[in-house]
């Protein structure tokens, strides 16, 4: 079989670095004939880490490489790339670095796990060209899903959860048949039940949580993550998202999306079918098991993560979330009912909040209520093209940073 060519977007951060762990272990499984597939990366993006990248281009042997920000200089289209293990490549720098390594270098399936809206052009240019994406980056279907979604439909390009909760939601929904996100609801399928650690303020009062500082608010009980999405997990404002992300990729309304509070992060998500039948999906809280369930697809294979024990874990325990202590969840509803920009506005809207409480700038109980306020203010025109999502991101970071000010 010929190599699977993966290009990773993010690759120097926590997801990103993580996938490299798994493209090693699954190439390792390929040289003792246990997986039919080894994997070819052909291409590495990051935001400002040059220095890892080069580390992660030479021990991968990548020759195509995308930079947005270069640090110190400025950013200049094409610049040549010596790399000590391959000779010479091509590191593209820029804001758009990473779109140009999707549009310019062939692959078989792209791992989008940048942080934020900026992923979006280059997540929805392998969408165009039928990739297949494994899909970390949220907030591109948060912000974008209306667009991403029927350009993946007609080019054939499956998005292959790696977030863990829709990696659970496909495992489960196997049952039904060889269902490959994005899809419409299967019939059979009554409604997802999303799991959320309820993070580092599971247990604090209203006025504990407004008042949280930034190195408490980055203290996760259960998950080790980036910081963006570390913050969403403590505001709730992460589920918010990943009900938004769920609606996306299975074809849900809002009301067939439900979230409880799981403090042990064992099961992922479940999976409530006509019959009355749940299947839930449980798993060590590790990222390397969906991203490897998304990068080797269809195949079941030896993993790294560690397996549970179950005398030691005991019981699970679920709880209703409390609305009122994170009003971020509810938004969730809202932006699917209002459809258009509303996603764009609420992701950018809490992109510049959390950048706003981790400079300091405001406090952590103002960042669910800017991301409102923004839907409030800017409402929800239709979104036709890219350049309408990129405009609706604009206004809503120009509304917070108004706000902040
Ligand atoms: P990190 O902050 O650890 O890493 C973000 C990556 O994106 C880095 O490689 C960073 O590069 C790169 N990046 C940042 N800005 C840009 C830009 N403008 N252009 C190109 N690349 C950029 O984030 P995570 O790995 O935690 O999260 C990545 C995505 O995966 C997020 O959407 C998150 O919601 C999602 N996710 C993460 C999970 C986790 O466990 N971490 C779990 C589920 C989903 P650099 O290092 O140079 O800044």
């Amino acid at each position: 079989m010929p190599p699977r060519r993966l290009i990773i977007l993010g690759s120097t951060g926590s997801i990103g670095t993580q996938a490299l762990d798994v493209v090693a272990h699954l190439n390792a499984l390929h040289e003792q004939g246990v997986h039919p597939r080894r994997y070819e990366v052909v291409g590495l993006s990051a935001g400002s880490n040059a220095e890892l990248l080069g580390r992660q281009a030479e021990r991968f042997g990548v020759r195509d490489l995308g930079l947005a920000v270069v640090k110190g200089a400025n950013p200049s289209h094409g610049e040549h790339y010596p790399s000590r293990a391959t000779g010479s490549g091509t590191m593209r720098t820029g804001p758009d670095a990473a779109e140009r390594l999707i549009r310019e270098v062939e692959c078989d399936i792209v791992l989008a796990a940048m942080v934020g809206a900026a992923g979006l052009p280059a997540t929805l240019a392998a969408a165009e060209l039928g990739r297949d994406i494994a899909l970390a980056n949220k907030e591109t279907l948060v912000a974008a899903g209306s667009l991403v979604v029927p350009v993946a439909q007609r080019s054939g390009s499956r998005l292959l959860p790696v977030d863990s909760e829709h990696s659970a939601v496909w495992q489960a929904i196997q049952s039904l048949g060889p269902i490959t996100p994005p899809c419409d609801a299967p019939r059979a399928l009554e409604r997802i039940i999303l799991t959320a650690s309820g993070g580092p303020f599971r247990n604090w009062t209203k006025e504990e949580i407004d008042r949280a500082t930034p190195e408490e608010a980055l203290n996760h009980p259960t998950w080790s993550m980036g910081r963006k999405i570390t913050i969403d997990c403590a505001s709730l404002m992460n589920k918010a998202l990943e009900v938004i992300e769920a609606h996306h990729l299975f074809g849900l309304p809002a009301d067939r999306i439900d979230v409880l509070i799981h403090p042990g992060s064992i099961v992922h998500a479940m999976a409530e079918f006509a019959d009355g039948s749940v299947i839930a999906q449980m798993g060590a809280p590790d990222m390397r098991l969906p991203i490897q369930h998304a990068l080797a697809f269809p195949h079941r294979l030896p993993g790294i993560a560690p397996r549970l024990d179950w005398r030691e874990i005991g019981r699970l325990d679920f709880q209703e979330p409390d609305h009122a202590r994170f009003p971020a969840l509810a938004l969730a509803t809202r932006v699917i009912e209002a459809g258009g920009n509303a996603g764009a506005i609420f992701n950018a809207a809490n992109e510049a909040a959390v950048e706003a409480f981790l400079s300091g700038r405001i406090p952590f109980g103002r960042i669910p209520a800017l991301a409102a306020a923004a839907l409030d203010e800017l409402g929800a025109p239709p979104i036709a093209v890219l350049s309408d999502v990129l405009a609706a991101d604009a206004e809503a970071r120009r509304f917070v940073a108004q706000a902040v000010r």
